[in-house]
């Protein structure tokens, strides 16, 4: 069994140096610890050996649409400009995105992927690539009411043909769901469950004051609006989730520190994912990490998908985050996209942390400022398994 070291290996509670790490070939972790007299490591590598990353949002069915839509639209110019392209791509083009895309969050040593899906575009993508860990969210959305149990069974039908893969029933967002919808969504009682929430100051806006560029939106839509029943999108989206609910909160970027810490306390299986790229791409703006240090095991990381993002690369979301904020470091930020996306996912027992017995990943940090572990805008990563 090939034995290895580096100058450190990812432990959750820091990195540890004079470690190794024993990997058999199918990727399994064999043994690790403290290098002692009788270790013979067969590799010494320069970086910090790392778990594989674990991507809490994406949503590879729009893979196709990379670069497509223009950056800086706004939450209701890019959606408007994703419902106008959508129907452009033939299935063939699609499922080959998907596969591509695939292909790139492995190579660039993602293991898992939480992956929004309205169609079932990425179910063959998925079954031929199964090496890639992905929880399909099968998204529901529809702010007629009387609409509800429609959308909800047009879910099932999708569910049903994720039937081998792991999924569950989801939430799109505050803005796009009728109470009835949420209140139906929540009663399926899913395993796991995702909702985009305060992404945008737009979201804010039509909840407290019902104007804004949303009206607009549902008007083009054709959608009609009668307001919403609280002012707060965190209430009228999570207000009927049982306490201990598994979700992922995605995006987060107009919350205040005091809703963050509430709705951590409220829902203790909570997870904030930040998608720090696709934030830059749509609205210009920044998730700001100072929110979240009473909660910092609280926080994981996304892509989101190929429409407001260049790649599927977790060390991109990593220092896209970190050239904003040079404070953070580097095991924090490795954590976020590793340990606590796991948890978020609940694959604690499969992913996240150089475990015996799990087959989590093994990837190479390199190019580093290794007097400080500080990352640096060379740092890479190197695939091992
Ligand atoms: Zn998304």
């Amino acid at each position: 069994m090939p034995i290895i070291t580096a100058d450190y290996i990812y432990l959750p509670e820091g990195f540890a140096a004079n470690h190794f790490l024993e990997v058999d070939d199918t990727g399994k972790i064999i043994d690790l610890g403290p290098i002692t007299s009788e270790i013979q490591a067969a590799q010494s590598l320069n970086g910090v050996l790392i778990p594989g990353f674990v991507n809490t949002h994406c949503h590879l069915e729009l893979s196709m649409m990379k670069g497509v839509i223009p950056r800086g639209t706004g939450m209701t110019g890019f959606i408007l400009g994703i419902v106008s392209q959508r129907g452009k791509y033939s299935e063939a083009a699609q499922t080959e995105a998907v596969t591509l895309a695939l292909q790139e969050a492995w190579d660039s040593g993602t293991v898992a992927i939480g992956d929004i899906c309205n169609g079932p575009v990425s179910i063959n993508p998925k079954k031929v690539f199964p090496q890639l860990y992905c929880h399909s969210f099968i998204e529901l959305l529809g702010l007629n009411g009387s609409q509800a149990n429609d959308i909800l069974n047009k879910g099932r039908v999708l569910a049903n043909q994720f039937m081998a893969l792991p999924h569950s029933l989801t939430l799109h967002a505050p803005y796009s769901m009728s109470q009835e919808l949420i209140t139906a969504t929540h009663q399926t009682h899913p395993s796991l469950i995702s909702v985009h929430l305060l992404e945008s100051a737009e979201e804010r806006e039509i909840f407290e004051t019902g104007t804004g560029p949303f009206t607009e939106f549902y008007k083009k839509i054709g959608i009609p609006f009668e307001g919403f029943s609280t002012s707060s999108p965190i209430d009228y989206v999570l207000n009927e989730a049982p306490v201990n609910q598994p979700i992922i909160s995605v995006h987060n970027t107009e919350m205040t520190q005091e809703e963050i810490e509430d709705l951590a306390k409220k829902f203790p299986h909570l997870y904030f994912a930040l998608c720090p790229r696709a934030n830059q791409y749509i609205h210009g703006t920044h998730p700001d990490p100072n929110k979240f240090l009473r909660i910092m095991d609280r926080v994981c990381l996304g892509t989101d998908s190929l429409a407001s993002n260049d790649s599927l690369d977790m060390l991109e979301e990593i220092k896209a985050l970190w050239r904003k904020n040079t404070w953070m470091t580097t095991h924090s930020l490795v954590k976020w996209a590793t340990t606590n996306g796991a948890k978020a996912m609940r694959l604690s027992d499969k992913f996240g942390t150089f475990t015996i017995g799990t087959r989590p990943g093994v990837n190479l940090l390199k190019n580093l400022d290794l007097r400080e572990i500080q990352l640096t805008e060379d740092a890479k990563i190197e695939k091992y398994y």
